[in-house]
C-alpha cells in the first residue's frame, strides 16, 4: 500500500460519522479507486465457495453470487458483470440499496460462523460500476422487431425490469408515468446519499437507447384512460407502486409544518437534481436550523432523519412505539442513523401535536411492550402518567404507505383488489383477473423492496411473452 493509501485508510477508520468520511474521501480521489479495487478483490476472495449458497437462495433474484465473487477475485470482471446481469436488470442499484443484512449477507456462511460477512452488495456495485465505466454495458441488439406492443404504467423498478426483458424479444414498449422523470421511488423516494441520482438516470437513459419509449407526465386515469391504453396495446403491466400515506388522526393534525415523508423526501431529491423547489427555498420543506421530529420506525423514517441531518437540522429525533429490537427497518440503517447523531426515542408514542397555527411541540407518552399480537410482535402498551413534551419545528410522518383506489382511478371496476387495496394477481403468472392485464411490484405486494419489484417485473415479462405468443398463434390459426 502506498503512503497516501495508508493515510486514506486511516481517515476511514478514524472518522466515525459517515458524512465526514464522504467529504474527506474527496481529498483522496486518486487513491480511492485503487482502494476500492483492492477491497473488492479482498472481499471476493473471502468467499469460501462453501457449496451451500444460502446467500444465493436468500437473494430474491437468486443471483449467482459465489460465481461472480470467484470471477472478481480472479480479476475476470467482464465475465462477472455478464453473470450479474443475467439475473438482475440493475445490479449497481441493488448493490447500493438492498438491505443485505436481511437478505444475501445476513445468510452468508462466513457471517454465520462469526467471521463477518463477505460484503456482497459492495462487490455487486463495484462489478457493475466498473462495467459502466469500461463501456461493457451496451444497448440491446434487437434481432427482429415484433409488431406487438406492451403498455406499462409506472417507471419504477418493476416497470423498468419488465420493459427491458420484453424489449429483448423485440416487442414495442411504452412506459407511462405521472412523474416528470422515470425511476419511481428510485428517483424521488430514496435519498441521494443512499442512491446517487446519476446512477438511476444512467439506467433509464440506457433503456431509452434500447428503444423503449417513455411518456412522462401522463397519469393513467386522468390524462389517459385505462380503456384507451387497453385499446392501444396488446398487453398491459400495472406497476404503479403504493403512494397513499398511512395516517393517524390526532389532536392538532391540522397544524402547519406537519408533512408526509414523501413530500419532504421528494423536495430534497428534486433539489439534489437541480430543480428549483419553491417550498424548499422558502424554508417550508427545509430542515436547516430546525428541531425536526420524525414519527415511525421503518426505512422511510431512517431516510427522513438522515436527510434532515444533512440539511443541518438543529436537532433530529425519531419517535417509535416499540424498542430498537422490534423496529421494522434495517438494523444497518438504524445504526447509520445513530452514528450520525440522531436521537432515538424508543417506546414513545405521539399523543398530540401542540401549537397555534404552526406545530411547536409534541405530547409524547412512554410505552412498554406487552404480549405478542396476532403478527407475533410484542404489542406496545401505554405507561400510565408518563407523558412529556418535546420541541418540534417540523414533524415528518413516516407511518407507511397504502395503495390508491386503482379500480376507481382507472374506472375499471372489474379489476380485483385485496382488502388492503393491492392488486390481486395469480402469483405465478402475475396476471390480474382481466386477461392481458398484468401487475408487478409494490402495487401487488404492498410497500416492499426494489429487489422484489425487479423480480416481479422479470416474472411478469415471462408471462406477458407467453400470453402474446399464444395470442399470435391464435390469430394465425383463425387466418
Ligand atoms: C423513502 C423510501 C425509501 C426506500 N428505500 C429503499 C431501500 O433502501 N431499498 C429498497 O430495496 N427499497 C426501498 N424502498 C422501497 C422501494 O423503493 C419500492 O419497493 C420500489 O420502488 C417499488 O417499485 P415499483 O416499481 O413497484 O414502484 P415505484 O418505484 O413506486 O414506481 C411506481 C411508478 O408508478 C407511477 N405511477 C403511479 N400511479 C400512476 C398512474 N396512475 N399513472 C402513471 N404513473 C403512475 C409513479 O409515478 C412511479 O413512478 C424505499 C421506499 C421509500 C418510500
Ligand atoms: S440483489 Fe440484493 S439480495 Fe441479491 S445479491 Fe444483490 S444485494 Fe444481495
Amino acid at each position: 500500500m502506498s503512503e497516501k493509501m495508508l493515510k486514506f485508510v486511516d481517515v476511514i477508520q478514524q472518522t466515525p460519522k459517515k458524512r465526514k468520511v464522504e467529504k474527506r474521501i474527496d481529498d483522496f480521489k486518486e487513491v480511492y479507486e485503487e482502494f476500492i479495487n483492492e477491497k473488492a478483490k479482498e472481499q471476493s476472495s473471502r468467499c469460501s465457495q462453501c457449496g451451500i449458497p444460502f446467500c444465493q437462495t436468500h437473494c430474491p433474484l437468486h443471483n449467482n453470487i459465489p460465481d461472480w465473487l470467484k470471477l472478481t477475485a480472479e480479476g475476470r470482471l467482464e465475465e462477472a458483470n455478464e453473470l450479474a446481469h443475467s439475473t438482475n436488470n440493475m445490479p449497481e442499484i441493488c448493490g447500493r440499496i438492498c438491505p443485505q443484512d436481511r437478505l444475501c449477507e445476513g445468510n452468508c456462511v462466513i457471517e454465520k460462523s462469526g467471521h463477518g460477512t463477505v460484503t456482497i452488495g459492495s462487490v455487486e456495485k463495484y462489478i457493475t460500476d466498473t462495467a459502466w465505466e469500461k463501456g461493457w454495458i451496451k444497448p440491446i441488439k434487437i434481432k427482429k422487431e415484433i409488431d406487438l406492443s406492451i403498455g406499462i404504467v409506472g417507471s419504477g423498478p418493476a416497470g423498468l425490469a419488465c420493459a427491458e426483458e420484453l424489449r429483448k424479444f423485440g416487442y414495442q414498449i411504452t412506459i407511462y408515468d405521472r412523474y416528470d422523470r422515470p425511476g419511481g421511488l428510485l428517483i424521488y423516494g430514496i435519498p441521494n446519499f443512499k442512491l446517487e441520482k446519476f446512477v438511476v438516470e444512467r439506467r433509464t437513459n440506457f433503456l431509452k437507447d434500447c428503444g423503449i419509449k417513455f411518456r412522462q407526465n401522463i397519469e393513467i386515469g386522468k390524462d389517459k384512460t385505462f380503456e384507451e391504453l387497453r385499446e392501444k396495446h396488446d398487453a398491459i403491466l400495472i406497476a404503479t407502486g403504493v403512494y397513499k400515506p398511512r395516517e393517524v388522526n390526532l389532536p392538532g393534525s391540522d397544524l402547519k409544518n406537519i408533512f408526509p415523508a414523501m413530500e419532504f423526501l421528494t423536495a430534497s431529491n428534486r433539489k439534489g437534481l437541480g430543480d428549483s423547489v419553491k417550498e424548499f427555498e422558502n424554508g417550508k420543506l427545509n430542515a436547516d436550523n430546525k428541531n425536526v421530529v420524525v414519527i415511525g420506525g421503518g426505512d422511510t423514517a431512517m431516510d427522513c432523519v438522515r436527510t434532515a441531518i444533512r440539511q443541518n437540522a438543529k436537532s433530529v429525533k425519531c419517535i417509535y412505539r416499540r424498542d430498537k429490537e422490534n423496529m421494522p427497518g434495517s438494523a444497518r440503517e438504524v445504526n447509520n442513523a445513530e452514528e450520525e447523531g440522531i436521537e432515538f426515542m424508543w417506546l414513545s408514542n405521539l399523543k398530540k401535536y401542540i401549537g397555534s397555527e404552526k406545530v411547536s411541540s409534541l405530547l409524547i407518552e412512554k410505552m412498554k411492550l406487552g404480549k405478542p399480537d396476532s403478527s407475533g410482535r410484542k404489542k406496545p402498551e401505554s405507561l400510565p402518567n408518563s407523558t412529556f413534551q418535546i420541541k418540534a419545528d417540523i414533524v415528518i410522518k413516516a407511518l407507511g404507505f397504502i395503495p390508491e383506489d386503482l379500480p376507481a382511478l382507472f374506472k375499471e371496476k372489474k379489476l380485483l383488489v385485496s382488502s388492503w387495496g393491492t392488486i390481486k394477481t395469480n402469483m405465478k403468472s402475475m396476471e390480474t383477473n382481466i386477461p392481458g392485464v398484468f401487475a408487478a411490484g409494490d402495487i401487488v405486494r404492498g410497500a416492499s423492496l426494489v429487489v422484489w419489484a425487479i423480480k416481479d417485473g422479470r416474472d411478469a415479462a415471462v408471462s406477458i411473452q407467453k400470453y402474446l405468443e399464444t395470442k399470435q398463434l391464435k390469430k394465425i390459426k383463425v387466418a
